[in-house]
């Protein structure tokens, strides 16, 4: 077999049998076929989609790429979450601490950033000191002491998505649903967690723009967990604006802490919440959502979560000072300040836009070998919605670079638009599927 024979075979619209993509993937991972190779196929992939057959295989090659880390010697019930990408979504930073206050074991295997969205890795390593990248040992060894362990893909646990992660965050190669749904099932069924809840992000600012590309994602990701007995939810969220008010991964920090400490915009602290009581829900120790969402927020005021949060960035190297002063957190050199021009309402914030300017102040990659800037990113002042008053201040934009962060300025401007009428308020949770095999 040939690597640019399936790539052919991908890009003339043939479904690919087990055998093509585990030699595919396989020799990928091995570094026999070179990245230039695998970006064609996975660029052949998200234009010509993938059966469902092809996208459970593609998942069981990439989860067998690596070790199944088994967890049942640790007492207790596992559950993980996971987001399919969107803007100022920092929810995993509140929702997994909270759920571990509750007593949910939280064996969390995270993602960098990936194209314009952010990434969980990329904000925790924000924090000085601290580490994503554990060995198996270490991991389990935080999750036994604190109740939650955030990681990344390693060369044991999912290697394949590892690779193919990176390589198709500068690419353009992320929007694909098959791609997507392999790339977080291969490393959340690569630990065994109880359950696991899921987010598929839906609108301007995420991989899926509409409800009906959202709920196929969601659809295909509920397929995989019911054919390997993972029982899950998954629930539609709105990313038509960015979550919260920051974007940037010191500047989520900083939100994130805020959140856990009650101070938290309202958006964030009701989605982290609702994630957090569905994590415990299916924990199986509450018996119902409602003593569920009970429980998540008197994680959230008695301030259990964020004694949790402090505890995994103590046990993962981190500065955990910095859950009491983020003023320990690194700070941008330049900033600028966008204003209202006029009096009104705003009508929208091309939320797609806010995580491209937030990449390109270097809160993101545009490359493999591109370093990412922890105090980079922008806050966005006003929601949609709100009332605006000529000359109030919309957005702050944070960078390293002066020129860069003025020619951010204009790119973001033109993203924020006033005008007299606001908009009908959109649901933050559009849907909501239950399943369990
Ligand atoms: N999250 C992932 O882990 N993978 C994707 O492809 C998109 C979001």
């Amino acid at each position: 077999m040939r690597a640019i024979d399936v790539i052919q075979r991908k890009r003339g619209g043939g479904e690919l049998t087990p055998e093509e993509l585990s030699f595919f993937v396989d020799g990928y991972v091995r570094g026999d076929i070179p990245d230039y190779q695998a970006a064609a196929w996975a660029m052949a992939v998200c234009l010509r989609g993938m059966s469902a057959a092809e996208t459970a295989g593609l998942t069981q090659v990439m989860l067998r790429s690596g070790v199944t880390v088994d967890l049942s010697d640790l007492p207790g019930p596992k559950v993980d979450k996971h987001s399919t990408g969107g803007v100022g979504d920092k929810t995993s930073l509140i929702a997994a601490p909270l759920a571990a206050a509750c007593g949910v074991l939280v064996p969390m295997i995270a993602g960098r950033g990936l194209g314009h969205t952010g990434g969980t890795l990329d904000k925790l390593e924000a924090i000085p000191g601290m580490r994503v990248r554990l060995s198996l040992e270490e991991f389990r060894s935080v999750l036994a002491r604190c109740g939650v362990s955030i990681v990344g893909q390693t060369e044991e646990i999912a290697p394949a998505d590892r690779r193919l992660y990176a390589l198709r965050d500068v690419t353009g190669t992320v929007d694909s649903i098959p791609l997507i749904a392999a790339s977080i099932m291969s490393k959340k069924l690569a630990v065994s967690a109880d359950a696991l809840v899921l987010d598929v992000k839906c609108g301007n600012g995420a991989f899926m723009r509409n409800l009906d590309d959202a709920t196929a994602l969601a659809r295909t990701l509920i397929e995989i967990g019911r054919a390997m007995g993972r029982p899950m939810q998954v629930l539609i969220t709105d990313m038509d604006q960015p979550l919260g008010n920051a974007v940037g991964n010191a500047l989520e920090i900083v939100e994130a802490v805020a959140t856990l400490k009650g101070r938290g915009p309202r958006d964030v602290e009701s989605l982290s919440l609702e994630l957090a009581a569905r994590m415990v829900r299916m924990s199986g120790l509450a018996h119902t959502l409602d003593l569920a969402r009970a429980a998540a927020r008197r994680a959230l005021t008695s301030g259990a979560g964020l004694a949790k949060l402090r505890a995994l960035v103590e046990a993962q190297g981190g500065d955990p000072s910095v859950c009491d002063d983020t003023e320990r957190l690194p700070r941008a050199k330049h900033a600028a300040v966008i204003r209202a021009t006029s009096d009104g309402r705003l009508v929208r914030i091309a939320c797609r836009t806010v995580g491209e300017v937030a990449q390109q102040l270097g809160a993101g990659r545009e490359t493999l070998a591109s370093h990412i800037d922890p105090s980079a990113g922008l806050l966005v002042h006003k929601k949609v919605g709100d009332l605006v008053i000529a000359d109030e201040p919309l957005a702050t934009l944070y960078g390293s670079d002066a020129p860069q962060v003025e020619a951010c300025r204009t790119l973001l401007e033109q993203a924020m638009e006033v005008a007299r009428e606001a908009p009908p308020p959109v649901a933050l949770v559009r849907r909501v599927f239950e399943d369990t095999p």
